[in-house]
């Protein structure tokens, strides 16, 4: 196992992807010293609020809502043993969890602790989303609603669906101390429609930041803490957001936006730069169109200039469902496209969704997946791992539906783990 500054004619590992699956297993496999070529770019992460979910609700239907994401994984382990996290065990969750977040801080996107608790952060919509890993912008927020502190939330005249009155409206009547307020932005106030980056850009500087400041000041009255939409900062919110509770004196904190957000790019810089400062290949505009296994596999590419193959020894399919391309719905059937594994999928497509809508149980379809081994290694149509050296990780596999569990990151970065480790344990044996 060799890491090579220059391109090795097989990687130990071509990863398949690049949303919080891909990326994770690309950390956490060059993190190991193996030799990692990742294709795909990450769109997909764009999309994400930058919390990092582990597994908040248990079972779905009833929507039981727990308070240590370890309790639920007990849980999911005794309840449904087929579910993807039921196969990572704490340690190597924590592991995970630890590698990741810790890589994301030397890349300048700091997360709160990790305790082993669930913590409630209030959303642009009013509402307390149950999450695992906050971001240090957004984690005084916790704390704040936790304790309902007076506390002052500010919007921007123009910036599209984040309105701090609205969320006031929602939560206000639980939250007494809540108040609102809606300030000019510094240098746009002829402008009618803000966008979130541009702003979070724009704070960057320190006059912009400046002006902001004073016009906050005047509003504080007794809160105790201040609360912004999340534009403090894009490429270093460390510093803006520092800066902003020490001229204000108070607790400050980011809420998620809408996506696609300032901390969906966040995330999406900070991994980037975090792969690639481990040593990570990547291929960003080729996508895998099929792969040939005998002793290494050896993967077609699309999408690079006069088309190319490449060779490794363990190949992880990070290619997420239906949105990622990972999955594809047909008339009939769900396919996965690039190497025509079999999917584990409803009886028809009668069945794909639920007659109400807004069913607590959910919709069949979106438990639809690869179904795998212990280690993530996916099935073939005799219901044996297609080739040793294959994994499939993330939202491509069956028996999890993440938006609803609250457990998006948790599938990720658990089965990235897992994945990277039986790897190592295989090249390390031959
Ligand atoms: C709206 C939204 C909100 C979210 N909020 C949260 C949140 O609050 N907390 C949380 O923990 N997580 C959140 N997430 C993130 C979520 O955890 C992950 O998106 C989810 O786990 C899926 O990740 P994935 O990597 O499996 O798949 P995807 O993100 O879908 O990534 C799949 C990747 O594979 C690539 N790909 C597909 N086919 C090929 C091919 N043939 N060759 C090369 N590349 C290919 C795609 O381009 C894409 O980069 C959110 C995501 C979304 C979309």
């Amino acid at each position: 196992m060799t890491q090579t500054q220059t391109e090795p004619k097989v990687w130990d590992v071509a990863v398949v992807g690049a949303g919080m699956a891909g990326m994770a297993t690309a950390l956490f496999a060059a993190e190991q010293g193996l030799s990692v070529l990742q294709i795909g770019n990450g769109g997909g992460l764009l999309f994400a609020s930058g919390l990092l979910d582990l597994l908040a609700v248990h079972p779905i239907a009833s929507r039981r809502l727990w308070g240590s994401p370890f309790d639920a994984l007990a849980a999911i382990r005794r309840d449904q043993p087929d579910h993807p996290l039921a196969r990572v065990d704490d340690a190597t969750m924590r592991a995970a969890y630890e590698s990741f977040t810790s890589a994301l801080g030397a890349a300048g996107l700091a997360y709160a602790p990790l305790d082993d608790r669930n913590h409630l952060v209030l959303t642009s919509l009013g509402t307390a989303k149950p999450t695992y890993g906050v971001p240090r912008t957004m984690a005084a927020g916790v704390a704040a609603m936790a304790e309902r502190v007076p506390c002052l939330l500010l919007d921007f005249r123009g910036l599209r669906e984040f309105s701090a009155r609205q969320i006031v409206a929602t939560v206000g009547d639980t939250w007494p101390g809540l108040r609102s307020a809606r300030i000019e932005f510094p240098g746009a106030e002829a402008s009618s429609e803000l966008y979130a980056a541009h702003l979070a850009r724009a704070l960057e500087s320190h006059e912009t930041r400046d002006k902001t400041i004073a016009l906050v000041k005047p509003l504080l009255g007794d809160a105790r803490a201040v609360g912004f939409p999340a534009v403090l900062g894009l490429g270093c919110s460390g510093v803006v957001h520092a800066a902003f509770q020490a001229a204000l004196g108070v607790p400050v904190f980011e809420i998620p936006t809408m996506p696609t957000s300032v901390p969906g790019l966040r995330l999406m810089d900070a991994l980037e730069h975090a792969v690639v400062a481990r040593g990570v290949h990547r291929l960003l505009r080729g996508n895998v169109t099929s792969a040939a296994f005998d002793d290494t596999a050896v993967l077609s590419l699309g999408g690079v200039p006069g088309g190319e193959t490449v060779s490794a020894r363990a190949v992880v399919l990070a290619t997420g469902r239906f949105t990622g391309r990972g999955l594809v719905a047909g008339q009939q059937r769900i396919t996965e496209p690039v190497l025509g594994l079999p999917v584990q999928q409803p009886a028809s497509r009668e069945t794909w969704h639920s007659r109400d809508f807004l069913d607590p149980a959910g919709h069949e379809v979106n438990r639809a997946g690869l179904r795998t081994d212990s280690v993530f290694r996916p099935f073939d149509a005799t219901g044996r791992p297609a080739w040793p050296g294959l994994f499939a990780v993330g939202s491509i596999l069956a028996g999890q539906d993440w938006m609803r569990e609250k457990c998006g990151a948790g599938i990720a970065l658990g089965t990235a783990r897992v994945a990277v480790d039986q790897i190592v344990r295989q090249l390390g044996a031959r």
